[in-house]
């Protein structure tokens, strides 16, 4: 199904919806792309929302980062009355305190997530750029988080989508798909939800 465009201001009335919202600007293709594939990981739709402007006051000009917290609180502001999941995608550099950076961030249990593009792209470590290796890390990254809205927790199988990637590596090496456990514990809170 094709993603479609919402502004702020209208009320998604299809329920069991993910959102995704585009925080500065990123890639068309990308959104479009992920849309597709995340309806088939979850089974919801999936609908891309108008960009919403990077919050000014998350930016830390010591670190040229933005603070994850700032996003998170933007996100879990925005209204989408009918929105099961908000996904913020951001092609800036994001952290946390206590770490250099994050690849996304989530609220465990709750609505709002959101996935950091710029780490994810092989031309930030100076390598030629490799847009299919480059999107499915990005849907790896937006599988996990969204995980963690379901209140899923980092799994020690490292082929499962809720392993912790430390690194980029690990990212690589797990898959796009949860583990029969992790899809159990999804499941069950799926239909506790419905
Ligand atoms: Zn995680
Ligand atoms: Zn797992």
């Amino acid at each position: 199904m094709a993603a479609k465009v919402l502004d702020s201001s209208t009320r998604c009335l299809r329920c069991k919806s993910i959102v995704l919202v585009p925080i500065g600007p990123v890639p068309a293709g990308l959104l479009v792309w992920l849309a597709g594939r995340l309806e088939g990981v979850f089974g919801r739709h999936v609908i891309v929302a108008e960009t919403v402007p990077l919050p000014a006051a998350g930016y830390d000009s010591h670190r040229r980062q933005y603070r994850g917290s700032a996003l998170m609180a933007l996100l879990r502001d925005l209204p989408y009355p009918g929105a099961e999941r908000v996904l913020g995608l951001t092609d800036v550099d994001c952290y946390v305190p206590g770490l250099n950076f994050i690849f996304g961030q989530a609220a465990s249990g709750g609505r709002q997530a959101f996935v950091a593009l710029p780490r994810l792209r092989q031309s930030f470590y100076r390598l030629p750029e490799n847009l299919a290796l480059f999107r499915q890390r990005a849907l790896k990254e937006a599988v996990h988080e969204l995980g963690h809205t379901w209140g899923l927790s980092h799994c020690p199988d490292p082929r499962c989508v809720m392993h912790f990637s430390n690194s980029l590596h690990d990212t690589d090496v797990k898959g796009p798909g949860f583990c029969s456990q992790c899809r159990d514990r999804l499941g069950a809170v799926g239909k506790a939800e419905r």
